[in-house]
């Protein structure tokens, strides 16, 4: 390896991604046993602020332990030197899970899921965000691609070479708004790329100087920075288990229970995919980010969207249908994401309720008494610590730390004017 350092690293509550470098010259000792961390940093808020009486206090020890097929190298350009970032789990001295652990949630949640129904998650992570510093292009124009390079073909080289499969490279409808897509990867894969692809984005702007956020929402008068995650389900033989030709949108009544799970407890869903004040902003109807706790086909506003399959050629659909999750963001730790997707689904396989399937051609009026979604944080917040189903999926310090995180992070905004929290918001994320 060329780089001089590594850095391993965590993704915490607040989804921001921190750790320690060491010298690459440590790197085969680091692999084996990690790096020192401290359990009260799971209490750092998105402002970096310690939340006041937290669990863990001055006390306590854990390590960073890097999962060596979680990295991405980040090359050097002859003024900045590379690095190699490791994604690690957290665990206690002796190599233990820590329950605090926003990695080993999503651990235990894709084991349990293969554990009880033998399935297996497959994901992708489609991020929207928006880079400052130039001309407001039109929406989805060739202009706009051309004049945010060479970083915008700088970033799909880097993802190609890190191999984290990059799909598509878009301008968005937003203001300055662009989109990359990622090819789909096994759960924990693309959770991991998710984090690697977000800071990829960040030092390569960073360089170009260029300022990039991926707040939920820039501007309460435009639209939101969504992240929508595409996730299927194909028994322990990779045989797709959610397509069903004869079945409403297609969807077999395995994925219709599992979506079914999903809706239920969507409130406490959203108060982890959707974690912060501005989050809210951005799930509003009409904005094509989720209007609505329902389930739809190839349907924009709905919170679960059966995404479409091409049939040119003889492509097999049985293997694209799949279904889209539109209700995270930015501010949300992927981990956390997938894996609260996966417990409210598995919730819905053991209940075997159905979700309904609304056509594609299901009108604003068909779809009204569908129930809305949290419309702020601390509705979401209060909705997660009143489902008594939901509380089951996580170990007792990691719900508490996470909801006196995002508690703190809303008393930190409380008061200001929209515009105001959304240009915070944008500076840290
Ligand atoms: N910007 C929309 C959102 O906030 C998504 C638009 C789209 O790609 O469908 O989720
Ligand atoms: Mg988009």
């Amino acid at each position: 390896m060329t780089n001089k350092t590594v850095f391993v690293a965590t993704c915490d509550l607040a989804a921001q991604v921190r750790g320690r470098a060491v010298p690459a010259s440590r790197l085969e000792q680091t692999l084996r046993t990690g790096v020192g961390w401290v359990p009260a940093n799971l209490a750092l808020s998105c402002f970096g602020a310690l939340t006041p009486d937290n669990l863990f206090g001055s006390v306590g020890d854990l390590r960073l332990l890097p999962d060596p097929d979680a990295a991405l190298d980040i090359s050097d350009d002859g003024e900045i030197p590379g690095t190699r970032v490791y994604l690690a789990d957290q665990t206690d001295l002796d190599g233990r899970p820590w329950a605090g652990c926003p990695r080993n949630f999503l651990t235990r949640a894709l084991d349990d899921l293969f554990a009880a129904t033998g399935l297996r998650v497959h994901a992708s992570f489609e991020h929207e965000f928006m880079l400052g510093g130039q001309a407001d292009h039109p929406p989805f124009s060739f202009q706009r691609l051309r004049a945010a390079e060479p970083f915008g073909t700088e970033l799909v080289s880097a993802l190609e070479a890190a191999g984290l499969e990059p799909e598509s490279w878009l301008p968005e409808y937003g203001s300055g708004q662009f989109e990359i897509t990622l090819r789909p990867a096994p759960g924990m894969v693309s959770a991991d790329r998710a984090i690697l692809m977000r800071e990829l984005v960040r030092d390569l702007a960073r360089r170009r100087g260029l300022p990039v956020t991926f707040v939920p929402i820039a501007d309460p008068a435009d639209v939101g920075n969504g992240v929508h995650v595409h996730f299927s389900l194909s028994d322990a033989d990779g045989r797709p288990v959610m397509f069903d030709a004869d079945a409403p949108g297609r969807l077999s009544s395995l994925a219709a229970r599992f979506a079914g799970g999903i809706l239920r407890h969507a409130p406490a869903v959203v108060a982890v995919t959707a974690p912060n004040p501005s989050s809210y902003l951005r799930l509003t109807p009409h904005r094509w980010s989720a209007g609505g706790a329902f389930l739809a086909d190839r349907n924009r506003e709905a919170l679960l969207r059966i995404a479409p399959t091409v049939q040119i050629g003889d492509a097999d659909p049985s293997r694209q249908l799949h279904l889209e999750y539109r209700a995270a963001d930015a501010t949300a730790n992927p981990w956390l994401v997938l894996g609260v997707l996966i417990r409210a689904g598995l919730a819905g396989l053991a209940d075997g309720e159905p979700a309904r399937v609304w056509p594609e051609t299901a009108t604003e009026a068909d779809l009204a008494a569908e129930p809305s979604l949290p419309t702020g944080l601390a509705e979401a917040l209060d909705a997660l610590e009143s489902d008594e189903v939901a509380r089951g999926w996580f170990p007792d310090e990691l719900l508490s730390t996470f909801l006196a995180v995002r508690r703190a992070e809303l008393a930190a905004v409380s008061g200001l004017p929209e515009i105001e929290l959304c240009r915070k918001v944008a500076r840290v994320y």
